[in-house]
This record gives structure tokens, C-alpha cells and sequence, in this order.
């Protein structure tokens, strides 16, 4: 490996360690994120509920049958977690359980 080559092996080394650093650490905050609050004003607005079995499906604008958090394409965060983050609702983790009308299927 020529001194160039190697130099820029080194760079780019360093680069994939911070971004795997900085990748946990933001992981780590998201299991720390406060819970959304169903009478939070964006809440409101978007209709969340910790419990999408308490919505009527006739009032959903997407007839897809089973509708919640965890099988929404906005959901983040790790599958079987109770509450993840949602990039609606940033800083803040929605019940993996429940659901908002802006609910879309995974593609
Ligand atoms: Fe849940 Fe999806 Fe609404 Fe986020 S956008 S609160 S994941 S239904």
C-alpha cells in the first residue's frame, strides 16, 4: 500500500469510527426519548392514541386492515420495542401499539 493509499485508508478509517459512535449514541438517546403524550398539541392534531385497537377503522383515511405504530413506514427504532421513535413526532417515542392518521403501509 503506497503512503497516499494508506493515509487515505487511515481517513477514512477514522471517518466510519465516528460515524459509528455517533450512529449508538443517537440510539441510546432514542431509548431515553420521553414518551409521547396523547393530549400533546401535535397529538391532537395528528389523532394519536397510544392504542390503535381504539380507533374505528372506518374512520381511517388508508383502508389497510391492521394499522399501528409498529407496522407504519415512519416508525424508527428496533423491532418488538413498546416505544420507538417516529420521525412525525421527533424527540419523542409513540407505543409501538398505537397509531396517528398519518399512518402509511412499509413499502
Ligand atoms: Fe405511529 Fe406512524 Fe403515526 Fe408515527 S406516523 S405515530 S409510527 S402511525
Amino acid at each position: 500500500m503506497s503512503k497516499i493509499a494508506r493515509r487515505k485508508f487511515i481517513q477514512l478509517s477514522a471517518v466510519a469510527a465516528a460515524g459509528a459512535f455517533a450512529t449508538t449514541g443517537r440510539e441510546a438517546l432514542a431509548a431515553d426519548m420521553p414518551q409521547l403524550s396523547e393530549d400533546d398539541p401535535m397529538a391532537k392534531a395528528m389523532k394519536y392514541t397510544h392504542d390503535a385497537s381504539s380507533v374505528d377503522p372506518a374512520s381511517r383515511n388508508n383502508p389497510a386492515a391492521e394499522q399501528n405504530c409498529a407496522n407504519c413506514a415512519l416508525i424508527q427504532g428496533a423491532d418488538g420495542e413498546a416505544w420507538r421513535p417516529c420521525q412525525i413526532f421527533p424527540g419523542k417515542a409513540v407505543a409501538a401499539a398505537g397509531w396517528c392518521s398519518v399512518w402509511a403501509p412499509k413499502a
